[in-house]
């Protein structure tokens, strides 16, 4: 990114962090946890500590950081290396990112930057100008990711609710800041699983490995009688409601699921456990010694913040999450596909020369497809 693109990001995350002080807290139990935090255009500053809200504003504006992070897990000494940080328990956290749902609607949304010559092209695999494979992939993700990404958040809160005791007031969702969303669970039974447990129960919330057995199928002479009711809980009440439709056709359905046979039931299975398991990034709920954005801070991918939804249906990131300043600075736009932001329309620019709100530039520069003029 060059100089001035950057200053004019730094000027402006430096406002927002002057301004809203108010948004950004330390979590509970500050001294526990590990922070860090990364520049623009380097690397990062991890393994410390910090005190207080005082001591975390210091920060923001004496480093005016890209990201900010800090850890779901609590050590008796956080700024140590981490072999030495002795981990106590960690919040349960979990990611749920639009670019992990298989969308269709991607593809229309998906800029290419092309790293040799710059062009910026819609969904190819190659760049148009020059050929060249070496593409840098961009996405201005439109109301049906935030839509697809909502529902899996609800999918993913009932079965911690319904299946795993997990309290609803225990169940915080931030807005990632870019493309999904970020859930915390407070206060479970799981703050001190290991990461091996942690794997499993994310299994058993995307409903990974489920076998026929286990829903009254057998390879011999099942019975109709092990396969589940409709009102039962758990995978087996969820499968049954995708399966059958309705109560009333429960006994036909099974008539037929035994007649196609086992390997077609687990066909079925497959299909079934892709559609109703929660689409969470497993990777993310079982590393317990990550940092996390920092709830109320920047995200550097969009200049969007990350903040708590109060209410999740209601929730619109692109008016909710834009802070930055409505001061009007000269860019030059490259990005071919329109986009909306505190419920204006910007776009599709080409290579062309505009004056935008200062959240609409910082968008577009955080995304490389806009430079300061
Ligand atoms: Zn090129
Ligand atoms: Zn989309």
């Amino acid at each position: 990114m060059q100089e001035n693109d950057i200053k004019f990001l730094e000027d402006s995350f430096k406002n927002y962090y002057f301004e809203h002080f108010d948004l950004i807290r330390v979590p509970h139990r500050t001294s526990e946890r590990e922070f860090g935090f990364q520049k623009f255009n380097s690397g990062m500053t991890r393994h410390i500590t910090i005190k207080d809200d005082k001591e975390l504003h210091l920060l923001l504006m004496k480093n005016i950081p890209s990201d900010v992070y800090c850890s779901n897990a609590y050590y008796s000494f956080p700024n140590l290396p981490m072999s030495e940080k002795d981990w106590k328990e960690a919040d349960l956290i979990f990611d749920i990112d639009a670019k992990d749902l298989n969308l269709k609607c991607r593809e229309n949304h998906t800029i290419s930057k092309c790293n040799e010559c710059n062009e910026i092209s819609i969904t190819s695999k190659y760049c148009s100008n020059c050929n060249s494979i070496k593409l840098e992939k961009k996405s201005l993700p439109c109301k049906n990711c935030i839509d697809a990404s909502k529902a899996e958040v609800i999918k993913l809160s009932k079965i911690l609710t319904e299946d795993l005791d997990v309290q609803q007031n225990n169940i915080h969702v931030y807005f990632s800041g870019n493309e999904g969303f970020h859930v915390y669970v407070f206060n479970s039974q799981f703050q001190q699983l290991g990461s091996r447990e942690r794997s499993e129960l994310t299994d058993y919330i995307m409903f990974n490995g489920a076998i026929p057995e286990t829903f009254g199928m057998k390879k011999f002479k099942p019975n109709r009688s092990s396969f589940p009711d409709f009102e039962e809980k758990g995978w087996r009440g969820r499968f049954s409601k995708d399966v059958y439709g309705s109560k009333s056709k429960r006994s036909k359905i099974i008539s037929e699921l035994i007649a196609n046979g086992y390997s077609s039931f687990q066909k079925t299975l497959d299909e079934v456990s892709a559609k109703i398991g929660a689409k969470i990034d497993p990777n993310v709920t079982m590393d317990i010694h990550r940092i996390f954005r920092l709830p109320g801070s920047l995200n550097s991918k969009s200049g969007l913040t990350k903040i708590f939804c109060d209410d999740l249906l209601k929730f619109d990131p692109y008016s909710q999450a834009s802070f930055l300043s409505e001061n009007l600075v000269d860019v030059v736009a490259n990005c071919p596909i329109e986009f909306k932001l505190k419920s204006r329309k910007f776009g599709p620019y080409f290579n062309e020369k505009v004056s935008i709100p200062t959240y609409a530039a910082v968008y577009m520069i955080c995304k490389k497809l806009a430079s300061i003029y």
